[in-house]
């Protein structure tokens, strides 16, 4: 078992992409931290404050009592491997959906072992059903109206609803 890992990224909003990593994650992790990137830049589409509600909301909807004891949410700044460093996580787990994320995740992986090689990157992939399922496609169907629902839990449903309201 690895000891204590970090999940990092936008999660604008999650998806079940991201929970279906998350669960698999706990086969391997004891304790895993998921770490959301703060925005300075403004650029996302929940700030900072809704991407962590939503995102302990939608574990708190699917996963066990078991497993959410063993996860913390939380929001970071600045470098991911000096917070994975500050943390005390020996290891990044990253999802891998298609080929199309392959080189930048292996660019990423490289950088951040460049700037602390003492933290391992591993890569996890979604089941059939979540591969295809990305932040960006959830945000611009909801964005043109479209029907989201198999794609995300039904709090970030609600939430997308109010912000295209
Ligand atoms: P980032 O902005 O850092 O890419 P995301 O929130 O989009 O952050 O994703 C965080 C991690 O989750 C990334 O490693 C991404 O590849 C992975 N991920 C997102 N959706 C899926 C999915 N459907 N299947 C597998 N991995 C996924």
């Amino acid at each position: 078992m690895i000891k204590k890992a970090i999940y990092p990224g936008t999660f604008d909003p999650i998806t079940l992409g991201h929970i279906d990593i998350i669960k698999r994650s706990m086969h391997v992790v004891d304790k895993l931290v998921i770490g959301i990137a703060r925005d300075n830049m403004k650029s996302t589409l929940f700030d900072d404050d809704e991407r962590k509600a939503l995102t302990v909301a939608s574990l708190q909807e699917s996963i066990t009592n078991d497993l959410y004891n063993r996860i913390e949410v939380s929001l970071f700044d600045g470098l991911l491997m000096n917070y994975a460093h500050e943390i005390g996580a020996t290891t990044v787990v990253r999802g891998l959906r298609a080929v199309s994320d392959f080189e930048y995740e292996f660019q990423l992986a490289a950088v951040n072992r460049q700037i602390n090689e003492d933290i391992e990157t591993v890569f996890l992939m979604a089941g059939d059903k979540y591969q295809f399922i990305a932040s960006r496609f959830v945000r611009e169907v909801a964005r043109l109206g479209g029907d989201v629902q198999k794609f995300v839990t039904p709090c970030v449903l609600e939430a997308l609803h109010k912000k295209h309201a």
